[in-house]
């Protein structure tokens, strides 16, 4: 069943073995097989030959909530040793206590069952190949290559299949939520297969859990067999906050598109212009939900003016430098302007006959003639003259005032019109930089309000708090009225009076004047809606 895999990974092995290894390094082999365990998820590794030492191969993935079973073996720092020779050890793996940024889960409950990372369990040097044994009313997916990607081990009864894939769906997530998620996954791949061709070279699943060990209040990602894995944080998904339910509309739109924009691919630049997939995917979900009836215009103008606000307030009139683009919001904030942007150009210039599918469809296409796609294939089939130009290469000190124009003479109104976010943000993000030394740092919207995130170095505003009020004003619901407050004391170089809702009060410093925000409201926009086929 994986004749094709192995072929993959012993040319990867040889190459690792040739650069790292001992020339009398035989060539090693692992099976690895898993299953259900009291904890978690336990995993047995068994080896062509005995060692003595054997090293992850993914130094990146979470292992501190891994125990080695096998008595006189260690886990360190990603290395399982002995004393003497070895060749089998087996690690009950518990799940991951955190989302952390850009770093795969390497196991999620979902339900009674599991959603292990495959690549987390590679040693370096070796082929493997990773079979995941069910044990009674148990099911595994995906059917083959577990090893190359996200893996479900659980009840069979948790797991629906469809035309179109299968959809796991963890014993608390609420109907309501299972549906907008599985209806969706099936919606989206409808609307990509027809538009971007349907030879996906797997069987996609959707893996839907609420049991997220937070703090993100849901994340999804993508595997190379094909897995989306979505985890919600919380227990409030019956009946999401409005701020929650806008994004969420179109999240599983987004991550479906990574079936044919991120993986089974290469991406050329995937490290270094994550905006170019990320951006992609975000784009192409408000133009799929949007042509689906899945959200209306107005939904896709507020999303288009929030990614285009958000751009703005990361590169400010800065000259454009690629490590901008590389994490964090903007990733997906400014490459959504430069899908927009080229979306509007191709529709404009061909009678809207094309659209930015059509450019999709034809770098996904050219990709199989060559090694993937990347920025220089994205940018080829734009207009010499590209407004996405002006973001990317133009002197950061006109860079607004043309995106503006250029967004104008596009079809787009826009109005300076900040909202009460807007006002809220500048006003935190100022004070927090006024009394934190050693970088700034900014605020998380918790289900108590308003949550500082600053470190020990912010003097009275250091550990995280939870907003009370500032300037007696309600952070949330009054930021308007707030950020006037504070401006007013910051002018005079006054402290600003603080309450945090343990009841503590203090005064943090402010001394340089707090500036007006600045946001677009997009008031009108070409549709985004297109053509479904
Ligand atoms: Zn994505």
């Amino acid at each position: 069943m994986t004749s094709n895999l192995i072929g993959v990974l012993a040319a990867l092995s040889l190459a690792i073995g040739t650069a790292a290894s001992a020339l009398s390094q035989a060539q090693q082999a692992a099976t690895i097989e898993a299953r259900t365990a009291a904890g978690g998820v336990a995993v047995t590794w068994r080896l062509a030959q005995p060692t003595t030492e054997v090293a992850f191969l993914d130094p990146a993935i979470i292992r501190n909530l891994w125990t080695v079973t096998t008595p006189g073996l260690t886990l360190a720092d990603g290395v399982v040793k002995s004393d003497r020779p070895f060749d089998t050890f087996q690690i009950l793996i518990a799940p991951d206590a955190a989302e952390v940024d850009r770093v795969y889960m390497g196991l999620t409950r979902v339900g009674a069952g599991h959603v292990l990372y495959g690549p987390g369990l590679e040693l370096k040097g070796m082929d493997a190949e990773l079979t995941a044994q069910p044990v009674a009313g148990e099911t595994t997916l995906p059917q083959a290559d577990a090893i190359k990607g996200y893996a479900y081990i659980g009840p069979e009864a948790a797991v629906t299949r469809r035309d179109g894939g299968a959809v796991v769906t963890g014993a608390s997530v609420p109907a309501s939520l299972s549906k907008l998620m599985g209806d969706g996954f099936l919606a989206a791949q409808a609307f990509y297969g027809a538009r971007l061709g349907r030879d996906l070279p797997y069987q996609p699943v959707l893996i839907v859990t609420t049991d997220s060990p937070g703090p993100t209040t849901f994340r999804g990602d993508v595997t190379d067999t094909g897995v989306i894995s979505t985890r919600f944080f919380g227990t409030s998904w019956d009946a999401p906050a409005e701020d929650v339910a806008g994004p969420l509309s179109t999240f599983v739109w987004h991550e479906t598109f990574h079936l044919w924009n991120g993986h089974g691919l290469t991406l050329k630049d995937g490290d270094s212009a994550p905006w170019l997939h990320e951006g992609g995917a975000e784009y192409g979900a408000l133009v799929a939900a949007a042509s689906s009836g899945v959200i209306d215009e107005a939904q896709a103008r507020s999303s288009l003016a929030r990614r285009l606000n958000g751009c703005r307030a990361t590169l400010k009139d800065r000259d454009y430098d690629p490590r901008r683009l590389q994490s964090g919001s903007s990733v997906y904030d400014c490459g959504v302007l430069i899908q927009w942007i080229a979306d509007l150009e191709v529709r404009r210039a061909s009678d809207g006959r094309r659209d930015i599918l059509d450019l999709w469809k034809t770098m996904l296409d050219a990709r199989r003639a060559g090694d993937g796609y990347g920025v220089a294939d994205f940018r080829a089939l734009l207009p010499a003259d590209s407004g996405a130009n002006i973001l990317l290469d133009a002197p950061g000190a006109d860079r607004w005032t043309g995106i503006e124009a250029r967004l104008t003479a596009l079809g787009v109104s826009l109005v300076d019109q900040p909202g009460r976010g807007d006002y809220r943000r500048a006003a935190l993000v100022h004070l927090n930089a006024q009394n934190c030394t050693g970088g700034g740092t900014g605020f998380y919207q918790v289900r108590e309000g308003i949550q500082l995130d600053t470190t020990d170095k912010c003097g009275v505003l250091s550990g995280s708090p939870v907003l009370a009020s500032i300037e007696d004003h309600d952070p949330y619901a009054d930021a308007e009225a707030m950020f006037v407050a504070i401006q007013t004391r910051c002018v005079e170089g006054l402290p600003v009076r603080y309450r945090f809702q343990d009841g503590q009060a203090v005064e943090a410093v402010c001394k340089a004047p707090l500036a007006q925000p600045k946001a677009w409201v997009v008031t009108a926009a070409p549709a985004l809606t297109t053509r479904a086929t």
